[in-house]
């Protein structure tokens, strides 16, 4: 059966959601607006401003709501997730105050299924409960999209890995207690086996910020994914997560649930954008009537609808397959949303900011942060066209050639089929 209808007691969690966000979340993006704000905890009156509103959510039982309950979470499913994100990704500081931020969400996955107890004691705990901020370290100057050209390494001399090499674009890294870095340690293995991820804690000896690049927009070098140089840094041989080796797997373990999770926010996003074109059409007065009343201006906000809709509908497949243990399956829907989600945040935001004029490019709307956002969302955990390519595939691989010299839906062939077929029917009467 299919049911679009969402159960009463669900719906009130989102009522409280949607409440909650409107009068604590949004004031708190108003005030501390820089990019990196939710990550600074060296912002005193921001992290007072915050520590309540988490208190709030912990007691609502909405904290980590992404996590099931061993790790302290809820324990939603994803189709919930969907409707919950949603309403979190219309802000900037909403993942954070609900205890679902990427990449320490991520990250603490990582942790959970391939730490140690120790590491868990040290670094999750307090991950979980927004203590400390991580960051993942895996891209390189020469090699982002493809990690077989990475060549940052670690040696093992018995005891402890000694790293070498350069990362950067690592988000956070400045914030953060411990690094998550991507590694080479085995490089005559094959090439998908070459990799390993270690956990380098933030002050380790050797750990150097070369600078700081942040995105369009930002003042220069004052942004916040590192550029970082790793000499001789030493952690102990304990500090590998997963087995030596199995880098992919590991890095493969959080993209998943992250992407989707990001897809998922996204809607939210857009809905805000869309929200905002409607109130400007409905507003603004422009040769004797409404923007609203405007042909032009009604299709880009009709196909905006439109495109958001399908869009829901495709996340919220995506995250019934989880729920229902497809997830092998499910890897060529979340290359879809991931492609999806650029295009759409890319075009409604677009026609959003135009729709709103200098107010829309300026920096007095959430519209101009929300552009930054979709300039990296269609390369940020892969370029959209490897994901296009991922989707390719599996569709490729349903299909067959066709049976001989002409295609399956060969017009000529099929009504000689019909034909046969019908042979008795088409008889002339008697
Ligand atoms: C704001 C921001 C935050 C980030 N945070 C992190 C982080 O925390 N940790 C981290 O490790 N990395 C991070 N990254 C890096 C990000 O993951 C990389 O930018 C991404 O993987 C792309 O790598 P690249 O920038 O080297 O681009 P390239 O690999 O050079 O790709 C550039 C373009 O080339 C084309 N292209 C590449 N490969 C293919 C292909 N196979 N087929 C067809 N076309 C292709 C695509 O058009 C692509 O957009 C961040 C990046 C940004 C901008």
């Amino acid at each position: 059966m299919i049911d679009f209808k969402l159960d009463p007691a669900f719906e009130r969690k989102l009522e409280w959601i949607r409440n909650f966000v409107r009068d604590y979340v949004d004031p708190l993006d108003a005030l501390f607006d820089n990019y990196s704000a939710p990550y600074d905890h060296s912002d005193a009156a921001a992290v007072a401003a915050l520590r309540p509103l988490q208190a709030e959510v912990r007691r609502q039982g909405l904290w980590g709501m992404h996590l099931p309950p061993e790790l302290g979470g809820p324990g939603f499913g994803q189709v919930e997730l969907c409707f919950l994100n949603e309403i979190l990704g219309r802000t900037h500081w909403g993942p954070t105050v609900f205890g679902c931020q990427a990449p320490d969400s991520g990250n603490a996955e990582i942790l959970a299924r391939f730490g140690t107890d120790e590491h868990k004691e040290r670094y999750l705990k307090p991950l979980l409960e927004n203590e400390i901020v991580s960051c993942f370290s895996m891209t390189e100057v020469e090699g982002g999209s493809d990690p077989t050209q990475f060549t940052c390494k670690a040696e093992f001399d018995g005891t402890h890995w000694i790293i070498n090499g350069e990362k950067w674009f690592s988000s956070n890294a400045r914030f953060a207690e411990f690094l998550i870095v991507m590694v080479v340690t085995d490089p005559d293995a094959p090439i998908y086996d070459r990799m390993s991820t270690i956990i380098v804690p933030r002050d380790a000896l050797g750990l150097e910020f070369i600078a700081e690049p942040g995105v369009a927009g930002e003042p220069y070098d004052e942004g916040s994914h590192a550029h970082l140089r790793y000499t001789n840094v030493r952690v102990p041989a304990d500090n590998l997560l997963g087995e030596r080796g199995g880098g992919f797997k590991v890095a493969q373990s959080r993209l998943g649930g992250g992407r989707i999770h990001h897809a998922m926010r996204v809607i939210g996003m857009c809905e805000r954008a869309l929200d905002m074109m409607c109130e400007r059409a409905l507003s603004r007065h422009t040769k004797g009537e409404r923007l609203a009343d405007k042909q032009l201006v009604q299709v880009d906000i009709g196909q905006s609808w439109i495109e958001l809709e399908q869009f829901r509908l495709l996340v919220l497949r995506t995250a019934w397959m989880f729920d229902n243990h497809m997830e092998t399956e499910a890897r060529a829907w979340i290359a879809a949303c991931k492609v999806a989600c650029a295009k759409i945040a890319h075009d409604i935001i677009f026609r959003a900011m135009h729709m709103l004029g200098s107010l829309g490019v300026s920096n007095y709307t959430p519209l101009g942060r929300m552009w930054a956002n979709v300039l990296v969302m269609g390369m940020a955990d892969g370029p959209t066209e490897i994901h296009q390519m991922y989707a390719a595939r599996h569709l490729l691989r349903r299909h067959k050639p066709a049976p001989g010299r002409f295609p399956t839906d060969y017009i000529p062939e099929l009504r000689r089929q019909a034909q046969e077929k019908f042979a008795k029917a088409l008889e002339p009467a008697e």
